[in-house]
C-alpha cells in the first residue's frame, strides 16, 4: 500500500478497508475462476485484487469513486495494457452501458470485487438487475452473504435472500478475517459467487415480488394477514389450501419457488 498519496486518508463511508492479506485475492482468483475472463471490479482501492485479477483475466474495468486513488492506480497498471481505471461512482453511472462500450455488447463479462460494506445492497441490486453478468462474485460482511444465500425457513431468510435466489445461483466460498485488511473492520467477511441463472417463474414475476414485499415486511404474522392489505383473506385461504400449506403459515417458511406457485394461484383466482 505504499502507492498511497500522503493527503490520503482511508474513509470509512467508502467503506475503504483495504487488503493486506496477500493470499485473500490469489483465493478470489482461484475459487471464483478468472482464466481468460473479461473482468468488471468495483473499488480497486490500491490495486490489491486488480494486481491479481490481471494476472489471470483477458481484462479488467475497474471503477474506483476516490479521486485520490486513480493517479497511483492508473501508474500502477500502466505497464499492464489489459486494465483499465475508470474514475466513476459504481452506483450512479451505467454500468451496462460501460461494460458494452470497454468489453463489447456481446462480451461475456463477470464482476469481482471486495466491496464497500455501506453500499453492499444497492450495488449487488444493480448489478444483479442488470442481467449483464454472468456471475457476480463479491467480499461482503458475513452476515450479508449468509443471508444471500439463506434457505427458506432460517432466521437470515428475507426478501433480499430471494431477490438473490430468483436471479442467481449463490454459493458461499469462504470466510475472511478481520485481520486481512487494513484497517481492520469489526466483522468477519465473506466471498460469496453468485451464478447468474434465467428465471424460472418470470411469468408471474410482478406479483411474486409483491407477495415477498408484503410478506416481510411484517414477518412475524401469518401469511394471510401479512397479505390482508391487498389480497382478499378467503382467496389467499384458498390458494393456499390448494398449494397443501397450512392456513397459518408464514411467509419465511416459503421458498421462491412456493412464492410463484402463490403468485400464480393468486393470478388465477383475481
Ligand atoms: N479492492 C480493494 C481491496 O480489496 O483492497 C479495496 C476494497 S475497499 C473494501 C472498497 C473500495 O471501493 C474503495 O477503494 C472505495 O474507495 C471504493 N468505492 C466506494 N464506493 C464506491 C462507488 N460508489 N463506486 C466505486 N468505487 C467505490
Amino acid at each position: 500500500m505504499n502507492n498511497l498519496p500522503k493527503e490520503f486518508k482511508f474513509s470509512k463511508k467508502l467503506g475503504q478497508n483495504f487488503l493486506i492479506d496477500k493470499t485473500i485475492p490469489k483465493r478470489i482468483v482461484q475459487e471464483s475462476g478468472t482464466d481468460g475472463k473479461n473482468i468488471l471490479e468495483i473499488g480497486p482501492g490500491a490495486g490489491a485484487l486488480t494486481v491479481e485479477l490481471a494476472s489471470s483475466a483477458s481484462s479488467v474495468l475497474a471503477l474506483e469513486v476516490d479521486p485520490l486513488l486513480i493517479a497511483p492506480l492508473k501508474e500502477m497498471f500502466a505497464t499492464c495494457p489489459n486494465v483499465q481505471i475508470e474514475h466513476t461512482d459504481a452506483l450512479k453511472c451505467d454500468i451496462a452501458a460501460l461494460c458494452d462500450d470497454y468489453f463489447g455488447s456481446d462480451a461475456d463479462v463477470v464482476v469481482r470485487a471486495n466491496l464497500p460494506y455501506a453500499i453492499t445492497s444497492p450495488i449487488l441490486i444493480k448489478l444483479i438487475e442488470s442481467r449483464r453478468f454472468s456471475d457476480v462474485t463479491v467480499m461482503v460482511q458475513l452476515e450479508v452473504a449468509e443471508r444471500i444465500a439463506a434457505k427458506a425457513g432460517s432466521p437470515e431468510y428475507g426478501a433480499f435472500s430471494i431477490f438473490c435466489q430468483y436471479y442467481t445461483e449463490p454459493k458461499l466460498l469462504f470466510k475472511v478475517p478481520p485481520t486481512a485488511f487494513y484497517p481492520r473492520p469489526k466483522v468477519t467477511s465473506a466471498v460469496i459467487k453468485m451464478t447468474s441463472k434465467i428465471p424460472e417463474f418470470s411469468e408471474n414475476e410482478k406479483e411474486l415480488f409483491r407477495l415477498v414485499k408484503l410478506a416481510f415486511a411484517q414477518r412475524r404474522k401469518t401469511l394471510v394477514n401479512a397479505l390482508s392489505s391487498r389480497y382478499d383473506k378467503e382467496r389467499v385461504l384458498n390458494a393456499l389450501q390448494k398449494l397443501n400449506f397450512t392456513p397459518d403459515i408464514r411467509g419465511e417458511r416459503l421458498s421462491v419457488a412456493d412464492f410463484a406457485s402463490l403468485a400464480a394461484e393468486l393470478n388465477k383466482s383475481a
